[in-house]
């Protein structure tokens, strides 16, 4: 079957890889001249199931109030733009938050990102990709002892999802990742999950997208979806500036540009923008942490790749604007350096921004729509790098008409 999959991010390149295992003829479509340069160039790093938590829940209300109006808020809602999917989106956002939801979509997210962690590591083993991977874990610091002591109920609760969360003293933070040390005296403790890892997403797609090639996949960089246009039920063209672009199936994998190119097909998908900034840094060895790390209090984390820092987080829902607001990425640089004085060079720092595809209950949309040809592999908000490897892989047995080995309830735009 000829396949087209829209969007060469993490997503689309590992539905593309996966699509093509299954024998197809996929061609995949990016206006960016190569795969993985928007919202997958520069993230966090950490493929993190055991942490697979909705943003959505009780305790982001209380929160969200203390942060509001603050530039140097973690997660940060610019209410005052008029713009109604960002407002429906927001009463979603609330109906999540009951504990009765947030357990329902808690299971639907690791049930991806526990089947996806399994396909990178098998996907690894098969072709021998590097990324500058890391596989000792993640650990979550905690300077505010009411926090950590927050966090030790929560582990408490992942344990008995069969999460390997492990609470961890002050001292045995230091003895897992000895970069803490300068720190040790402010620690609270922290949570370590060994079975998680990280990596730099952009080098794994890039570097998959050209194994894929080599398996005969089209990469059409450089070519903008105008439009899907559909006719008898089933989606006929995707419209670009180099032409008319036809396949028996579509996939689509914009991140946060997907709701844009479902809306005119009558597709209404709830994910919005929550733009997140990083910066890279040329990490100091031997002060430079290796595990990766999460500053849960300030919601950063710190990857290592290879020679380089990355620290990456905050959120803020301002549409798709891109642009570097000096006082979020600042923000950054200030929590990374209190955590890492001594971790590199922080003047050599470069800032990056990226727009999370969010949905409000933090799963993915993945699966058939109401086009029989049309499938979606989208929506992966803060998770995308965790989820892209399974989800790939699921969506493309779907598109082959085969059963995926995870059970795909739940995890479709039939939910809202
Ligand atoms: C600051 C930050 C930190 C993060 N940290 C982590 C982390 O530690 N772990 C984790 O798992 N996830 C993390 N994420 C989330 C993760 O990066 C995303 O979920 C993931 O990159 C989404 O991948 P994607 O392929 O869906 O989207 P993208 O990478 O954005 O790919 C979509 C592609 O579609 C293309 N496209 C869009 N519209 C069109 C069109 N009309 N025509 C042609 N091409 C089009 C774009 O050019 C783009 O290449 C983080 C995100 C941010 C911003």
């Amino acid at each position: 079957m000829r396949v087209l999959v829209l969007g060469a991010g993490v997503v689309g390149t590992a539905t593309a890889w996966y699509l093509a295992k299954a024998g197809h003829e996929v061609t995949v479509v990016d206006r960016q001249p190569g795969p993985g340069l928007e919202t997958s160039f520069a993230n966090g790093g950490q493929v993190s199931p055991c942490h697979a938590e909705p943003w959505a829940n009780p305790s982001v209300l209380p929160k969200m109030l203390k942060w509001l109006g603050r530039e140097d808020a973690p997660l940060l809602f610019r209410w005052q733009r008029w713009d109604p999917a960002l407002w429906a989106w927001g009463l979603r956002f609330l109906a999540n938050c009951p504990p009765s939801r947030v357990a329902l979509n808690m299971e639907r997210t690791l049930r991806v990102a526990l089947y996806s962690r399994d396909c990178l590591r098998a996907l690894r083993a098969e072709t021998g990709l590097d990324y500058d991977q890391r596989t000792e874990g993640i650990l979550h610091v905690y300077r505010d002892a009411r926090e950590f002591e927050h966090a030790c109920g929560a582990a408490g609760l992942m344990q008995s999802w069969g999460l390997d969360r492990l609470v961890k003293a002050a001292d045995e933070c230091v003895a897992i990742e000895p970069a803490l040390a300068p720190v040790s005296h402010q620690l609270a403790g922290g949570i370590y999950t060994p079975g998680d890892e990280s990596g730099d997403a952009y080098k794994f797609t890039e570097r998959l997208a050209a194994l894929a090639a080599e398996r005969g996949v089209t990469f059409r960089t450089g070519t903008t979806v105008r439009a899907l246009i559909a006719d008898g039920g089933r989606v006929a063209v995707a419209d670009s500036d180099n032409g008319p672009l036809t396949a028996d199936a579509f996939v689509l994998a914009a991140g946060s540009y997907s709701p844009l190119l479902a809306r005119p097909l009558g597709l209404r998908l709830p994910i919005v923008p929550a733009k997140g900034y990083s910066i890279t840094l040329p990490a100091a060895e031997g002060r430079a942490p290796s595990v990766s790390i999460t500053d849960d209090e300030h919601k950063i984390v710190f990857s290592r790749l290879g020679n380089r820092l990355r620290c990456a987080g905050t959120a803020e829902m301002t549409g798709y604007d891109t642009s570097l607001n000096p006082k979020r990425w600042q923000v950054i640089r200030r929590h990374a350096q209190s955590l890492f004085p001594q971790a590199g060079d922080y003047d050599k720092a470069e800032a990056w921004t990226g727009l999370r595809p969010v949905t409000p209950d933090s799963v993915p949309l993945l699966g058939a729509t109401r086009l029989r040809n049309l499938f979606l592999n989208t929506g992966h908000g803060t998770l995308g790098w965790t989820m892209a490897c399974g989800s790939g892989r699921a969506v493309a047995d779907l598109v082959s008409g085969r059963q995926p080995d995870i059970d795909m309830a739940g995890l479709g735009l039939e939910r809202f």
